[in-house]
């Protein structure tokens, strides 16, 4: 074969398995959006068929082959090509790596297992998922033996997510972050509440809509190219740099849950958007790793969408879109009250500075079931802990305990840590953004050019050519999660007046 020919039938190749996930991809958004209610089950037929033609694409002898040849030719491939062919043959060999008959099993499993989680989370009763969060810790186990036999099992499964993290830059991580963000908390505790009532007015759904529009203008979303629709749950989905959706959930007495969603996912889509044209329909187009792409959703969302400056540039407008609910209440109130701090149950209704403390009660807990030392069964017990630990909070149920995400029912075992990252990353993006553009200047008069168009230089426009690490040492430098946690006590020392 002639590395020519070999290079045809990559590119043939990437076109099959981008096509596979549009197809994909457009019955998931179509079931998750408009879809009648009763017409799931064709959908789910097509979509097994989907991800057994990809699966045979995959692993098939021929592309076994071709990987083979170009990875032996490195040299006469371009930088761009040479990824390419780097992660597909990484993702060959994952799935390879699986016995066929596990991995039919394990599919079945995760699909039967989202149903199982939703029933025992409405019915508030754990020993409903028990026998599937066993069952999926057992087949993770084996995974990440076959993955990589040389790693623990955790860290197998934790560069599956982010590559180059493992427990021990992890516990070093979380130390840190647990001993600066506990003792914050605890003191704002002590402090008179901010009133934030105003946010639980009656706001319809036409104004919000209009709203959310007016966010995705400041964001610099261009409505041609990304989509916004509703869902249940709040979702990015990329089908390529020309076509990304966004999806929000409108709640008519609480005005910040689409707000903030708009925004985060919004974040999402600029980094989808923001990738290369020449990278595109090829596995290098997409977000690098989840732990990139939460820094910046969250980037969005916290560091610039609840800063002072973003809500002084937005609030007139926002008192135009709801005069009468908001006709009482100044910008710097609004401020306060999209930053009040509360420990809580719920992660996804968490406040800014203490959701990293939810993340770290399902990495310690993960850590332990997959390092063999934490039986399924007492996970509610040890999750309950935990919480009383870090947030000072009982938990009353588990519905609303260690059945809130659907995240371990899906066999996603080792994916929170990256939200916790994120975080961390996008406080060093800041700073470093700070010393080459005026960012506070600009977002104060409601300009976000600048920042995205440093974001799209630093991260967003390279996809996954770069490894995960080096996206991060562009844009952040040395990662130290105290750049994070000074950031976060400048901001509530100052909120609170806790000196
Ligand atoms: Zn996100």
């Amino acid at each position: 074969m002639e590395v020519k020919e070999a290079l045809q039938q990559l590119d043939l190749l990437e076109k099959k398995l981008y096509a596979l996930k549009t197809a994909d991809s457009a019955l998931y958004l179509d079931g998750t959006t408009v879809a009648p209610r009763g017409t799931a089950e064709g959908r789910g037929i097509a979509l097994a068929i989907l991800a057994g033609e990809r699966q045979k694409l995959m692993t098939g002898e021929e592309t076994g082959k071709l990987l083979e040849f170009l990875s032996a030719q490195k040299e006469e491939l371009s930088f761009e090509q040479r990824r390419q062919v780097e992660e597909l043959y990484r993702a060959y060999h994952q799935i390879k790596s699986i016995p066929a008959d596990e991995y039919m099993e394990y599919a079945r499993l995760t699909n039967e297992a989202g149903d199982v989680w939703q029933k025992a989370k409405e019915a508030d009763d754990f020993e409903m998922f028990r026998p599937s969060l066993e069952q999926m810790v057992v087949f993770n186990r084996k995974f990440a033996g076959y993955y990589d036999p040389g790693k623990k099992p955790y860290d197998a499964l934790l560069d599956d997510y982010e590559r180059g993290v493992d427990m021990e830059f992890l516990d070093r991580f979380f130390a840190v972050l647990r001993e600066k963000i506990v003792p914050l908390v605890h003191a704002i505790g002590q402090k008179p509440q901010i009133d934030d009532s105003f946010l639980y007015r009656h706001y319809p759904v036409e104004a919000q809509k209009k709203f959310a529009d007016y966010l995705m203008e400041v964001l610099g979303l261009d409505r041609d190219h990304c989509g916004i629709g509703e869902t249940e749950h709040p979702y990015t989905l990329e089908f390529n740099n020309k076509d990304v959706r966004i999806t929000t959930n409108y709640k008519e007495d609480n005005l910040t849950f689409a707000m903030y969603s708009v925004i985060h996912e919004g974040g999402h889509a600029k980094y989808e958007l923001g990738i290369r044209d020449d990278l595109q329909y090829t596995c290098l187009a997409g977000g690098v790793s989840m732990g990139v792409h939460e820094s910046q959703s969250r980037f969005y969302e916290n560091i610039i969408g609840r800063s002072r400056p973003f809500i002084e540039a937005i609030f007139p407008k926002m008192q135009e879109f709801f005069p009468e609910q908001l006709a009482d209440v100044t910008a710097e109130q609004m401020y306060r009250a999209v930053n009040r701090v509360e420990p809580s149950l719920v992660r996804i209704e968490a406040d800014e500075l203490t959701y990293c403390l939810h993340i770290m009660v399902r990495y310690e807990i993960e850590k332990q079931l997959i390092g063999g030392t934490l039986a399924v069964k007492d996970v509610p017990r040890v999750w309950n802990e935990l919480y009383k630990e870090y947030l000072g909070v009982d938990v009353p149920d588990d519905a609303r305990g260690c059945l809130q995400d659907s995240h371990w029912s899906g066999g996603a075992i080792g994916y929170f840590p990256s939200y916790a990252l994120g975080s961390a990353y996008g406080a060093q993006m800041l700073r470093n953004m700070e010393k080459e553009i005026d960012v506070w200047g600009q977002v104060t008069k409601g300009d976000l050019s600048g920042v995205s168009a440093w974001l799209r230089e630093k991260v967003h426009q390279y996809g996954g050519l770069l490894e995960p690490a080096d996206v991060v040492k562009n844009a952040c430098g040395e990662l130290d999660p105290t750049v994070y946690t000074d950031y976060l006590t400048e901001k509530y020392t100052e909120l609170y007046e806790l000196n």
